[in-house]
């Protein structure tokens, strides 16, 4: 980085980077603390305490008094317990922070989801420094705090937290590709799974917000009738964004560069009042920590400038939702495995990569669906503007062609059907914008890389990554299975694969795409149509979280997550029931805010016009006027209609919730809903008790 760019951008100085490790270690402890980070290998202990002090010193210097483990437990978002760095030393105050603070902390591990794990052994939990995730400062309005990012952990060593099984899954995939790259010839090297996750997010005013006990409360609007202009103008998207919004946008830019974010793209999305944030890619572990500071960020520099940030996957009904959208690849010896190349060896690598992403997700449709299941999710998949509930690829028209002269398909494919001989014939060019025009699927090829579309804008990246890093390994240890026993493979280097590798491949290809084909879908993932032609090709579909979340309970699955060593059978089974059980809260709040407001906001309301226009009827009838007393019956009778359904929709709520049935306290919110937000249109303007869609929605 140049000193310009530095200077500019102020970029990474919250970081401790390479620059500070150099100017605050020394050479030799430096040299190691690199290495290990760099291989991701554990701290080695007899550095530890010169680590720790240096990385306390260069706090101090950034007006750091405090120091956090920051881990991700399964709440889904970050934790932090702040100890001071000072010390009474015979009654004098020093400043101190050991080796043994810097590698392991222990938190209170008894008020974290464990789903079960904790409950048949000791309540403490362990956090351990992750040094591929470097330390950072995180800023208050009158301090600082050094942040640690670590590993949680049960006692047991079983993971209470998001992050372990992520650096887990990594390291499946690097064993089974070294294992695959091994049969091209290639020498060993590193693996880089990358990852670029696009935030979704809406602003809303904080003056606003604080009058919406839903928002507050659930991060949505559980009414709300839409605004005479919404989002069919589209004008919204890329359009000129607001000069308060430009400025707020400013500051969480500067406070991310100083954390070292790349943060790079920012624009208006479709709806009105929502926003996208978007960072260079970085290696995944890094860039899923950065997308949790991306998220905190906003949050904390929203509420400098007067805003409330939503980053619910649907704040409002009738607009579009909020998504993340996982750009994933991975690269190997620093080459992107998902580039096409330019040779028939490097097109080779790229179409085994291929073929592997293309099986994993067939087989695993499940495990991606359940990555991304929430109760905020459930609003946005499959609502016509975010990707449908069934997990599907888009590879674009030209690499469809390819697959088909590939597989050996009779076509209409201007490449004669099976004529692409690997290790002979080179790819047509895959133009990079002609793949990432589909904008309805969950799962696209865009040129290098994979975008995963069905996050929601609330996720951790952890999740969803996991599982696809963990479904690839497998598919990838498959085809080198086939490869190995085809003994036609291992001999050679690269660029001077036999015939009999490139055949033996081919036909393993061949097999691999016939088989899983049916996950591939160019077309228009928002036509009815395509559900039930999924349905006829045998695509899984899981509407809600709770069928979603079933993918964690087969056996199957357990087995694959136990073979590549990331997460246990009761690791896997601790998230099934954490995240049945936050969906389940999560509904059962939602439910008692919607009858809370209902009942003591909007019923009073609506009684209040009614009583008024009762009265107007009588006043008009002792002045003995008639004019106006017919509109005013219907307007009584139109508000006692209302009145009578609101207070039965209220008192089914009550049923439902009294049920604990999280289906039917959604389906009586629904009802709720419709009755409310017809009512405020009835309603007097002055008299409504929630800001309106209309107030809300518009910033400038
Ligand atoms: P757009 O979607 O606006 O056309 P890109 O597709 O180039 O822009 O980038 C979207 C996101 O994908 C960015 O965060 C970008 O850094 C990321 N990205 C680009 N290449 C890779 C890669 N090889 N691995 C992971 N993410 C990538
Ligand atoms: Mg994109």
């Amino acid at each position: 980085m140049t000193e310009e760019t530095k200077t500019a951008t102020h970029f990474g100085e919250d970081v401790f980077g390479e620059e500070a490790i150099n100017t605050y270690l020394s050479k030799e402890t430096a040299k190691k603390l690199q290495a290990t980070i760099r291989e991701g290998k554990p701290l080695d202990p007899s550095i530890a305490g010169e680590v720790a002090h240096g990385i306390r010193h260069w706090a101090m210097d950034r007006g750091a008094t405090h120091y956090t483990h920051w881990f991700l437990p399964m709440t889904g978002s970050t934790a932090e317990k702040h100890d001071s760095f000072l010390e009474l030393k015979d009654g004098e105050p020093i400043m101190q922070f050991s080796g043994k603070n810097l590698i392991v902390g222990e938190p209170d591990a008894s008020s974290f989801p464990s789903g079960g794990i904790r409950s048949t052994f000791e309540a403490r939990g362990y956090t351990a420094w992750d040094p591929t995730s470097p330390a950072f400062i995180k800023r208050h309005s009158n301090g600082a705090t050094l942040c640690i990012p670590t590993a949680f952990c049960a006692y047991t060593g079983e993971s209470l937290d998001k992050k372990t099984p992520l650096l887990r899954s990594m390291q499946a995939l690097d064993r089974s590709l070294k294992r695959l790259m091994k049969l091209f010839g290639r020498d060993e090297a590193h693996t880089a799974c990358t990852l670029g996750a696009e935030q979704e997010y809406f602003l809303v005013d904080r003056e606003y917000w604080k009058k919406r006990p839903d928002l507050v409360l659930t991060g949505r609007t559980l009414f709300g009738a839409p605004s005479a202009k919404g989002q069919q103008l589209e004008d919204h998207y890329f359009g000129t964004i607001p000069d308060r919004v430009l400025s707020f946008m400013n500051d969480v830019e500067r406070d991310l560069w100083k954390l070292g974010i790349p943060a790079k793209t920012r624009h208006n999305e479709v709806a009105p009042a929502q926003f996208e944030l978007a960072p260079q890619f970085e290696e995944l572990n890094l860039a899923s920590d950065h997308n949790m500071l991306v998220m905190d960020t906003l949050r904390t520099v929203a509420e400098r400038h007067g805003f409330k940030c939503l980053l619910h996957e649907k704040p409002y009904a009738g607009v579009n939702g909020s998504g993340k959208h996982n750009n994933w690849s991975v690269a190997y010896g620093g080459r992107n495995l998902l580039d096409p190349g330019r040779n028939p060896h490097e097109n080779a690598v790229f179409l085994t990569m291929l073929c592997a992403v293309i099986e994993a997700v067939d087989r695993h449709a499940d495990l991606l669906r359940a990555s991304v299941a929430g109760a905020g999710n459930d609003h946005r998949l499959g609502a016509n503007e975010a990707p449908p509930a069934v997990i599907s690829i888009y590879v674009g028209d030209q690499l469809a062609e390819v697959l088909d002269a590939l597989a050996g398909t009779p076509g209409t494919a201007p490449h004669a059907p099976g004529t692409l001989k690997i290790g002979v014939d080179t790819l047509p060019a895959i133009p990079k914008d002609a793949t990432d025009r589909n904008r309805t699927s969950p799962f696209a090829f865009t040129g290098n890389k994979f975008e995963f579309r069905a996050p929601g804008s609330s996720v951790c990246c952890s999740g969803p990554m996991t599982v696809l890093n963990t479904i690839v390994a497998e598919a990838v240890d498959r085809l080198a299975d086939e490869l190995e026993a085809s003994g036609a493979a291992g001999r050679a280097r690269p660029g001077e694969h036999t015939a009999a590798f490139h055949e033996a491949l081919q036909k393993i290809l061949q097999d691999s795409l016939n088989a899983h084909r049916r996950v591939v879908f160019n077309g228009n993932g928002y036509e009815a149509g395509w559900m039930k032609e999924a349905a006829r090709r045998g695509l899984p579909n899981a509407p809600d979280t709770p069928a979603a979340l079933a993918a964690l309970t087969r056996p199957e699955n357990a087995a694959l997550f136990e073979k590549y060593g990331v997460m246990t059978t009761r690791e896997l089974e601790s998230r099934h029931e954490i995240f049945l059980e936050e969906y389940a809260k999560k509904v059962r709040i939602e439910g008692a805010c919607a009858r809370d407001i209902a009942r003591e906001r909007v019923l009073p309301a609506v009684r209040a016009d009614y009583l008024e226009t009762a009265r107007a009827l009588t006043a008009a009838a002792q002045a003995g006027v008639g004019q106006g007393t017919a509109a005013l019956r219907e307007t009584l009778a139109e508000l006692g209609d209302g009145y009578d359904a609101l207070k039965g929709g209220i008192t089914a709520l009550e049923t439902a919730l009294g049920a604990d049935d999280e289906a039917a306290i959604l389906s009586a919110m629904t009802a709720l809903r419709r009755t409310v937000d017809a009512l405020e249109r009835q309603v007097a303007d002055a008299r409504w008790p929630l800001p309106k869609y209309g107030d809300m929605l518009f910033l400038y």
